[in-house]
């Protein structure tokens, strides 16, 4: 009998197929997030879900899963899913890793560029037939190449970004708690500061790390108050990461001076002031949003997905400590 899965959103029909070879799918079609309720009671015989990041798999969806092997999630963050519970459950979770590292890099990179150059603001001008002639002072934005670029949390994508500022003759500061190896920094000419000195020196600063009870509201007003005047915030990590409020309220009262934003604290939902401004770029959580690379998420999530209900380790298992429990029992049988 073939194990049982559930799909919470459509994938791609390839992707369905596949699944289907080894696995009994029920998958929802509609392109629309189930609440917590709609999800336990797919799951109640499931062992595997193939999820994404509008789904909340907590400990008490979880606890209505009780033959769940696995939770594969099409993303490489993982915030979603409550990973200490997964854990006790002895439930395994996968993530889609380096798959679409250089593409959510570039969007930092698209967002940086909108940001400093105006480049919403101007097609705007265009299309409402403001644009009259050529003038000096108009829409005059700020340089990005040989200006200071800080990166917070210098893993995969913060990498991609610093090799992409490397073209623009950036000068590259990063911060995060663990020190990258004497290889990454020369490789990718960044400077190791600590995060007063990135955020004080940085005319951008972009963001790259996971979502954690350590890293929410990361910046705050007492961040955003040592940044300088004329600096452009990125963020393409997760909303929580940065305090909405406090950004607003620095945006509005220029202590900085723009922002380039693919991620809120209340997705979809976009605070009214930041709608407003005309120094913010906004994006819906676009980062990974290539046909490419959201196809290759799909199929990896997949891969992760049937490996764990056919009894093999998958690639892309984050809470490892559960991989290593299974090699153990098996090397000792
Ligand atoms: P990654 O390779 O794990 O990189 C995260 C980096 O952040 C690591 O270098 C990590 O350092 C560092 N870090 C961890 N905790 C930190 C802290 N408290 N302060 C500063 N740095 C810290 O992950 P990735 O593949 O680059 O992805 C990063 C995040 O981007 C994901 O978690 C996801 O939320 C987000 N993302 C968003 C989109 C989008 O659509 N907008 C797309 C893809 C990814 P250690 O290695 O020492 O822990």
């Amino acid at each position: 009998m073939k194990p049982k899965v559930f799909i919470t959103r459509p994938v791609p029909e390839a992707v369905l197929s596949k699944i289907a070879t080894e696995c009994e799918i029920e998958w929802h079609q509609q392109d629309q997030s189930l609440s917590r309720e709609e999800l336990a009671e797919h799951l109640r015989d499931r062992e595997g879900v193939l999820c994404q990041i509008t789904d909340r798999i907590d400990d008490t969806v979880m606890a209505k899963a009780p033959v769940l092997k696995v939770i594969a999630n099409v993303a490489v963050g993982y915030d979603n899913i409550d990973l200490a519970s997964a854990s006790r459950r002895g439930i395994l979770v996968t993530n889609t890793p380096d798959v679409l590292t250089d593409t959510t890099a570039d969007l930092a990179f698209a967002l940086l560029l909108a940001t400093a150059r105006r480049i919403a603001e101007a097609d705007r001008f265009v299309r409402s037939g403001q644009w009259k002639e050529w003038k000096l002072d108009l829409l005059q934005g700020t340089d990005v190449h040989h200006s200071r670029l800080g990166i917070i949390g210098l893993g995969r994508i913060g990498r991609a970004v610093a090799r992409r500022a490397k073209g623009f003759a950036m000068n590259i500061l990063y911060w995060m708690p663990r020190r990258a190896s004497s290889e990454v920094e020369n490789e990718l000419g960044v400077t190791y500061v600590d995060k007063d000195t990135l955020l004080r020196e940085s005319d951008f600063i972009s963001l790259h790390v996971p979502l954690r009870p350590d890293t929410h509201h990361l910046i705050g007003r007492a961040e955003l108050g040592q940044m300088k005047p004329t600096a452009i915030l990125i963020n393409t990590a997760r909303g929580p990461i940065v305090d909405e409020k406090s950004l607003v309220e620095a945006l509005r009262e220029g202590r900085i001076a723009g922002a380039g934003l693919d991620v809120f604290e209340d997705e979809p939902r976009v605070n009214s002031e930041l709608l407003a401004m005309s120094t913010v770029v906004l994006a819906p959580h676009i980062g990974s949003a290539s046909r490419q690379t959201r196809l290759r998420m799909a199929e990896m999530a997949a891969e992760n997905l049937v490996a764990g209900v056919t009894g093999r380790i998958p690639r892309n298992v984050v809470n490892r400590e559960l991989t290593v429990m299974a090699s153990a029992s098996r090397s000792s049988r």
